[in-house]
């Protein structure tokens, strides 16, 4: 059946042809449901995309979700705004409520990688109940160690493209043309919470209640330690290395 927001009739001959091209492609990848987890700039939205293709996996970014709500106006994204603009976390409830939607799109099919999602030990508890009730579970726990010294460089200099999730460094992944996509040509933003201010709350967020997230998984024997701190080709190939095994 085709998709109700797009006429199949309207899809150049050449797209459609790529995306059946993947599709064969990806039914040879074996299903991962991935978590990555570590503090903000650590790397995650960097590696995400690089996984996402090598296994046709839906990339979820609660960060990502939250801020397009934000930017809509949306009554979720009034809710949330207050508490992301101070770098607190947003209510359990609400991101459980983000993440059991999106879990339904076709595209995490073969599974998912969960970018800044659980964060809390009682998001990871209710991400067990709805995987239960779906009948499947976490393979992998990634974890992005890396020293709060370096986080702050790596955020001041971060620059994104909304749309599509992109993030550029100044000094380690600078755009072709300072300010502009790549791929699209769109104007980049800095975020608002991107900061050395609002870092430090996030970053104590990050060790009050997320790092109990990690010793959470840790008892199931599916965490993975990643060197965060390494140029990302390094990473890259230590993820690599972690889900070939
Ligand atoms: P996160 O998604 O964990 O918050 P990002 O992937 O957005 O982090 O990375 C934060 C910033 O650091 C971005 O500007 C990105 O280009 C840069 N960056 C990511 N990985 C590395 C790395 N291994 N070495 C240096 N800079 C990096
Ligand atoms: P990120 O893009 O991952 O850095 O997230 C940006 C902000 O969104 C965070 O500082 C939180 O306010 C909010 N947020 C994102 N994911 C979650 C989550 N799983 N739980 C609570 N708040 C979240």
């Amino acid at each position: 059946m085709a998709s109700s927001s797009v006429n199949l009739e309207d899809v150049p001959l050449m797209d459609l042809m790529m995306e059946l091209l993947r599709r064969m492609k990806c039914s040879t990848k074996p299903d991962k449901r991935l978590i990555l987890i570590g503090p903000p700039g650590s790397g995650k939205g960097t590696q995400s995309p690089v996984i996402k293709d090598e296994y046709c996996l839906c990339h979820l970014a609660t960060g990502d979700m939250l801020r397009a709500a934000v930017a809509a106006k949306t009554p979720l994204g009034i809710k949330a705004k207050q508490a992301m603009d101070k770098g607190e976390l947003v209510s359990d409830d609400l991101v459980v409520g983000i993440i059991d939607e999106a879990l339904k799109k076709p595209s995490c099919q073969k599974g998912f990688i969960l970018d800044g999602f659980p964060r809390t030990v009682v998001q990871a508890e209710k991400l067990d109940e709805l995987l239960k009730s779906r009948g499947v579970k976490v393979d992998k726990v990634l974890n992005f160690a890396i020293d709060d010294s370096i986080l702050e460089e790596r955020i001041t200099g971060r620059w994104m493209h909304p749309a599509s999730g992109r993030t550029y460094h100044t000094k380690y992944a600078p755009p072709k043309v300072p300010g502009v996509d790549d791929v699209t040509g769109e104007p980049l933003i800095q975020r608002k919470d991107d900061t050395a201010a609002v870092l430090k709350s996030r970053l104590e967020a990050f060790h009050k209640q997320t790092e109990p997230v990690i010793d959470y998984y840790s008892k199931k024997s599916i965490v993975a330690n990643l060197p965060a701190d390494k140029p990302p080709k390094e990473v890259t190939a230590e993820i690599q290395k972690v889900l070939s095994s």
